[in-house]
């Protein structure tokens, strides 16, 4: 735990150095769970923001665009069933006076098992070797089936607690599993109660006519209200899908993890509308293109898995997270959720007004299903971000702290040196630039030796820098190093474009979702 602890302050701590992410309102102390992407955060939020919305928007002919209002009229919340039911768990320890969501306790006990699993596979793997069956140990280890069995054992109950809204069988759990308050050690909790996590604020100028507004809680909504809007303007038939990006508000009971868990924050989401009855077959769909997507960055078949969820929540009959390997554990990035015709039947009831398809293929009318998949931008951003940081052993007995970020997410693609800072150098690095600017984010640097100047860049993320030098001048070559293997080459000056653009090309990475 130390270790994962000490990690992830390193990824906080390089994250505020190098540029990335800052404390919202550092002057007065900052904004609990509210955070700032700076100048290498902004770009690289936009970079997933971009991939992202090519894979989703760009290369479907049936899923298409919407940018909607972040205030909307107050009925939506209360069609949608947040009013009433968007709240999560809390529960408070009486001793420390710190408050945690009650859910996420539980969780956190059944992770330690599943971390005491993992430890058995390791130990397991180095004694067998290349014989090692890790199916075969799973299934036959009594010690590790138990563990399995303990965990599903306590994550069904706490489902079933939930749904059935039995908050006391929720601590009485926690209690029968004596979990203690991480911070102070003691099991004194108080009752577990429910809590909404919608922000409210008022619009108008006058006290008396002021309206009461919530901002969303998700982008989901703006999609829903106008289905039938985009539907008929841009002519898709079924199955099709409306996607966006944009602000998320929750006031969170509990918000200690840097940007995994905002109170401000970022969704992508899209819903893909179909014919009912069929959402099983694309939930399953969507669950694998969107593994596919995650895949396609390279950061490791074994940092991601499915959760499929015993809980459901009150619009869905099936859901599933994709969970990623965060620096504490494996915790949801992604849900995909088959959200029935919960929320356009009861848009339709709310507002009175139809939101129906014609399907003119069975020549009748029906409320569309939904499958929606949804994720976090600032949690990719930390999935991505954290992953990448690392301290490498060299050769020569140092380390380095590299950012190994996809080079398609990077926030600047290459940085370019002049050796010196005199005999013509500069003038010939800046004309590199001047060129290459056009198609990337690069930068210039003259400052230190030029081994320093490397390591800034590896922690800064950036996969290429090219320095120029007296020979540059004389046959138009330069050096260009790669940030992961650090090797060097002496290329043509015309063929650096090539080079970056080979590595960086959006449609190279898109491409391994095929
Ligand atoms: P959690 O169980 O972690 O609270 P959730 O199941 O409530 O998440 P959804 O409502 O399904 O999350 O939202 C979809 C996605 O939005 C999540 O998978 C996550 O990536 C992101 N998300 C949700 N809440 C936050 C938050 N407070 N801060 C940052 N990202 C969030």
């Amino acid at each position: 735990m130390a270790k994962q602890e000490d990690d992830f302050k390193k990824v906080i701590s390089h994250a505020k150095e190098y540029g990335y992410v800052f404390q919202s309102s550092e002057i007065y102390d900052g904004l609990s769970a509210v955070y700032d992407y700076a100048q290498n955060g902004a770009e690289l939020k936009k970079n997933i923001r971009e991939y992202w919305w090519k894979a989703m928007v760009q290369l479907n002919d049936n899923i298409v665009g919407l940018d909607a209002a972040i205030f909307m009229h107050p009925t939506t919340w209360k069609a949608s069933g947040h009013v009433d039911a968007f709240s999560d768990p809390l529960i408070d320890n009486k001793d420390s006076k710190k408050r945690y969501r009650a859910d996420v306790l539980v969780e956190d006990y059944v992770a330690k098992i599943e971390g005491k699993i993992e430890k058995e596979v390791k130990k397991a793997t180095k004694r067998f070797g290349d014989a090692f069956d890790k199916e075969q140990f799973l299934a036959t280890n009594q010690r590790v089936v138990d563990y399995q069995e303990k965990a599903t054992t306590i994550l069904k109950r706490l489902g079933k607690s939930l749904e059935k809204e039995d908050l006391a069988d929720v601590k009485k759990l926690i209690e029968e599993l004596e979990i203690a308050c991480p911070m102070s050690g003691s099991k004194n909790w108080t009752d577990v109660k429910q809590f909404n996590l919608m922000f409210g604020t008022k619009l108008g100028a006058s006290a008396e006519t002021a309206m009461d507004l919530y901002l969303r809680p998700e982008t989901a909504q703006g999609i829903f209200v106008n289905f039938l809007n985009v539907q008929k303007t841009s002519r898709m038939k079924i199955p099709f899908g409306i996607a966006q990006t944009g602000k998320a508000f929750r006031n969170e009971i509990v918000a200690r993890q840097f940007i995994f868990r905002m109170r401000e924050f970022e969704q992508m989401e899209m819903q893909f509308f179909i014919k009912p009855g069929s959402q099983k077959e694309w939930y399953g769909h969507w669950k694998e293109h969107r593994m596919k997507w995650h895949l396609s960055l390279g950061m490791g078949e074994d940092n991601y898995r499915f959760h499929d969820h015993e809980k459901l929540a009150h619009y869905a009959d099936a859901a599933a997270d994709i969970e990623f390997r965060f620096p504490f554990g494996f915790k949801e990035l992604e849900g995909i959720h088959s959200r029935t015709d919960f929320d356009l039947s009861k848009h339709q009831e709310f507002s009175g007004k139809k939101l129906q398809y014609f399907d003119t293929d069975e020549n009748k009318n029906y409320v569309p299903y939904v499958v929606e998949t949804s994720i976090g931008l600032d949690r990719m951003f930390l999935a991505v971000f954290s992953n990448s940081l690392q301290e490498e052993e060299l050769e020569n007995g140092t380390t380095r702290t590299v950012l190994k970020l996809p080079a398609v997410l990077a926030p600047t693609k290459a940085a370019v040196f002049p050796l010196v800072k005199k005999d013509g150098l500069p003038e010939l690095a800046h004309e590199i630039i001047d060129d290459l600017k056009w198609d990337f984010n690069v930068l210039y640097d003259q400052k230190d030796a030029v081994g320093r100047r490397y390591r800034r860049q590896d922690a800064n993320g950036t996969p290429f820098c090219i320095t120029v030098d007296h020979q540059s001048l004389e046959d138009k070559t330069v050096t260009i190093r790669h940030r992961d293997t650090m090797e060097q080459q002496r290329v043509a000056i015309s063929d650096v474009k090539s080079i970056i653009h080979k590595e960086v090309d959006m449609k190279s990475w898109l491409m391994k979702m095929k």
